[in-house]
Order: structure tokens, then C-alpha cells, then sequence
């Protein structure tokens, strides 16, 4: 049979630009403390190094390679860095990355079982691993009345949540009729934006989301989501949903669960956990007190792509009632009828899920956890908690700082606060100079929030490269560039 002229890379330069990139990112590995943690790049500067249209003819591959080096690496902001402490931590890993690979090369739609049964049974398998290292409870396993499944993202797990939750609210007549009452969702003032737009998807409206009033600590007042739920109900309307968080994005508080999941239960309200950020902490016996409560939820998601080693995109989505979920989202045309499916017998997990198509994304978390046994992991997770708190001990013992948030696990937000400034302008100001004076350096990026109307500075500890070091070096220089801003006023 005589060879069709095609254009494909072949197996034999796969294997030789692919060896090429595995030791492009090795080295970027090893050289990533020294670039600039932030990208110092103009807006439009990137696009304007590309060309106006695409190649009419293919090109070298060192060619695409060596542009990645000259426009795109001056456009990058490296999470990757040791002296990333910005937002939140979004690590990546050798294996987490391998895995990925792995599952770009395969290539495979774990839509339904049938499409690659593989793809779901190890995906079941690791989220049942996943529970017992969180010591989750038993429901929230394959063998109990829930299950856990991956998602893209804590913002689609909150999502999911919610669509269950008002099928389940209104006896799985919104989705046949539409919306007929006003369903009201709760969550505290300090929520992440995720389930604001979650709730706006699932067509709740925004005049129906009730911010909760915070405590000191900024964590959800439960006698005052009581009272909101009281008078919701007096006025004729339906409550639905409550979303508490673990380790919220502004500064790490988290939510009494325990009292929020009695109330949940009292008036037979779906208790959504967001855990993105902290939930890895739960992998350490020491820190599960953070999941107190956690047997009252309906559903409960945590991101190992923020502080697990596993690059994004991978959340796990555990539910305590599997059969309330399938029942939402499951819509079946011919054209996917399977005898699996009508067995019985399997997981298809397009039903668990928005979309249909799925990444076969269990690879790279079990990659990542039979890569560093739970030991390995519970011994990062420790070591970065306590180089947190060493930071949060300088600060407590400064005179020249302050913390204005418990300092939990691995978020410290804290402000600088001289002696003699009295005035909260001035010092939010002093404040924002000095984060862009750290930030410009390029030695470390970090990044602020507004704590009580005060412009507070975060550090989030959690990179893998993160050691001793580096959270010295952040420390001296947030020291001396307070001292250089005060000298000069
Ligand atoms: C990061 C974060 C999110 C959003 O996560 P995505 O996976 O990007 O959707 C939601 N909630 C909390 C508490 C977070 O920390």
C-alpha cells in the first residue's frame, strides 16, 4: 500500500520534539526561582510579536518551541515560582504533569462507561481513595448512597450542587416546568464569587441570594442565617440552598459547620461545602477539625489543582445522595443507549456532571497520590502550614505590622501599621505602595484584599518549590520596603 502524503507529526519526531519539551519544562523547572514572579509585560505587547495571520505552511517545531522562549515566556507570571504567594497556590507536578500527558495522548471522552471504561472505574476508585484520605464519612463513597466525581473546577462543582439542590427543593418539577417559586440560596458576606454566578446559571436571581453577616473571625454568623431563613419563609418564599466554605479567598475563614449543617437539616435545606482551598489540609489527621460537620453536607468539593500538586484543571465533587444528582442532569438520546448504561451496573458520569464530554482527568490524580504515598503529601501540606505560620509570627511580632485575620493554615493577611499613623486612608495607601513596591521587584508576588474596609496584604504559602528561604526573603523584603516608604514621607 503505497504511503498518502500527509502532513501528521509522526511517531518518530513525536518521540524526539516530545523528549525536547519534557526537558524544556525540566529545565524551566530548575531555573523557575529566578524569573520575575510577576510578568512586567504592557497590555498588547505579546500580540504585537505575533503575526497577523496564521502560516500558510506548517513550520519547524524548534521554531514554534524557540517562540514559546522569546514572546510568550516574557508574558508568563510564574505560579510555579518558590516566591509565588499571590491569590492562591496553583501547583503543578512531575507526575501530576505526566498523568496529563497521559490523558492528552489517549485522548479519550469518559462520557459514559462504555466510551472508556477505564476512564470511570479509576475515577470512582481514586475519589473513593480521596474520601478515606479526607476521612470523609461513608456516603460520600461509591459503596454508600453518594459518590465522588471529578470536575473542571470548584465553580462547576458549586454549580451541580445547585441544580441538584433546586430539583431536589422543588421534586425535580423546575426542570419539567421551569422555575414556579422563589427558591432563596444563603452563604456567608465572604462566599466566593463562583456561586453567585452559579446561582445566576441556575436562574435563582440575585435578588434572591441572602449574604450572611460574618463573625470577627469572618466566618458565617449562624443564628443570623437562622433569622434570614425565618423571615424568607414568613414571606412566602422557598429556601433552598446554603453554601458553606472552608478557607474563604479573601482571608481563609471558615465557616461554622456544624451549626450550619443543623440548621440545613432543620428546614430540609441542601448543605453545600466549598473546601477548594483548604480541603487538602484535611489529608493531615491533625487539621481534619476544619471538616467538622462535614457528615451533615450534601455535598462537599475540594480543588486538588490549588494546593494537592495536580495541575489545573481537577476538582473533587463528593455528594451524599448520588440518586439526587443522576436525576437532575441525566438526559439520555438514542444515539448513547448502551446495554452498560441500561444494566445498571456503571457510572456514567455525564449525569455527574455539566457538560458531556470528559477529560480523562483521574490519571493525574492518581498519578499524584501513588507518586507521593499519603505520607508524602501530609508532609508537604505540614511543612507549608508551618512555614505560614512562622511568617504569621513575625508579623504578630513586629512592630511595625499587624494581622487583621486568624491566621488558619496557609493564608496570612496582615498590613503594615507604623507607630504613628493614625489615619486608615493613609495607611491603605502605605499599604498599596508597598505591595506594588515587593511586587515590582520581581522577587515575589503578592497580592491584597479588603478586610473591614482596610486594604489588607496576603501571603499563600503552597507552592512545592516553597521553602524556609523564601518566606525569609518575602519577610525582609516587605521589612525594608516599609522602612524605605517611611523614610520618605
Ligand atoms: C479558588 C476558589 C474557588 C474557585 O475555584 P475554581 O476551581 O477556579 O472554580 C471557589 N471557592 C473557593 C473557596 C476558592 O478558594
Amino acid at each position: 500500500m503505497s504511503q498518502q502524503k500527509n502532513y501528521h507529526m509522526s511517531p518518530d519526531e513525536f518521540r524526539r520534539h516530545g523528549y525536547a519539551v519534557i526537558d524544556w519544562l525540566a529545565n524551566y523547572y530548575e531555573h523557575v526561582e529566578e524569573f520575575p514572579v510577576l510578568s512586567a509585560v504592557q497590555p498588547g505587547e505579546i500580540r504585537a510579536q505575533l503575526p497577523p495571520s496564521p502560516p500558510e505552511q506548517g513550520e519547524p517545531f524548534a521554531q514554534i518551541l524557540g517562540d514559546v522562549d522569546s514572546i510568550i515566556m516574557p508574558g508568563i507570571t510564574h505560579w510555579q515560582s518558590p516566591n509565588f504567594f499571590a491569590y492562591f497556590p496553583a501547583n503543578s507536578s512531575g507526575p501530576s504533569v505526566l498523568g496529563d500527558l497521559l490523558s492528552s495522548g489517549l485522548a479519550v471522552q469518559g462520557m459514559l462507561w462504555s466510551t472508556s471504561p477505564a476512564c470511570t472505574e479509576l475515577e470512582t476508585h481514586v475519589m473513593d481513595w480521596m474520601a478515606d484520605m479526607l476521612d470523609l464519612p461513608g456516603h460520600f463513597k461509591s459503596s454508600g448512597s453518594g459518590g465522588g466525581v471529578i470536575q473542571d473546577s470548584a465553580s462547576s462543582a458549586t454549580l451541580t450542587a445547585i441544580l441538584a439542590a433546586r430539583e431536589r427543593a422543588t421534586n425535580f418539577a423546575s426542570n419539567e416546568h421551569g422555575l414556579s417559586q422563589r427558591l432563596v440560596a444563603y452563604s456567608s458576606s465572604q462566599t466566593h464569587s463562583s456561586l453567585e454566578k452559579g446561582l445566576l446559571i441556575a436562574g435563582i436571581g440575585r435578588e434572591n441570594m441572602r449574604k450572611i453577616e460574618v463573625d470577627e473571625t469572618f466566618a458565617m454568623r449562624p443564628e443570623a442565617l437562622q433569622a434570614q431563613i425565618e423571615r424568607d419563609l414568613a414571606a412566602g418564599l422557598l429556601p433552598f440552598f446554603v453554601c458553606g466554605t472552608v478557607g474563604t479567598t479573601s482571608s481563609a475563614a471558615v465557616d461554622p459547620l456544624p451549626e450550619i449543617g443543623q440548621i440545613c437539616r432543620e428546614y430540609g435545606l441542601w448543605f453545600h461545602i466549598d473546601a477548594a482551598m483548604y480541603g487538602t489540609a484535611a489529608i493531615c489527621p491533625e487539621f481534619r477539625y476544619i471538616n467538622n460537620g462535614v457528615e451533615l453536607a450534601d455535598s462537599y468539593s475540594f480543588n486538588p489543582h490549588k494546593w494537592m500538586f495536580t495541575n489545573f484543571d481537577l476538582n473533587c465533587f463528593f455528594v451524599a445522595d448520588r440518586a439526587a444528582l443522576i436525576k437532575t442532569l441525566s438526559i439520555l438520546p438514542e444515539y448513547l443507549r448502551n446495554q452498560a448504561t441500561e444494566s445498571g451496573a456503571v457510572f456514567d458520569y455525564r449525569d455527574w456532571q455539566i457538560p458531556l464530554g470528559r477529560r480523562f482527568r483521574a490519571l493525574k490524580l492518581w498519578f499524584v497520590i501513588r507518586h507521593y504515598g499519603v505520607q508524602g503529601l501530609q508532609y508537604h501540606i505540614r511543612r507549608h502550614i508551618e512555614l505560614a505560620q512562622q511568617f504569621s509570627q513575625w508579623v504578630d511580632e513586629s512592630s511595625l505590622f499587624e494581622r487583621l485575620a486568624p491566621a488558619t493554615l496557609t493564608t496570612i493577611c496582615f498590613r503594615a501599621n507604623p507607630p504613628g499613623i493614625q489615619n486608615e486612608a493613609t495607611l491603605d495607601k502605605l499599604n498599596e505602595e508597598l505591595m506594588n513596591a515587593v511586587n515590582a521587584t520581581g522577587k515575589v508576588f503578592l497580592t491584597h484584599t479588603k478586610l473591614n474596609g482596610k486594604f489588607t496584604l496576603r501571603l499563600a504559602v503552597g507552592s512545592i518549590r516553597t521553602e524556609a528561604e523564601h518566606i525569609e526573603a518575602a519577610w525582609q523584603l516587605l521589612q525594608a520596603g516599609l522602612v524605605k516608604l517611611i523614610g520618605r514621607k
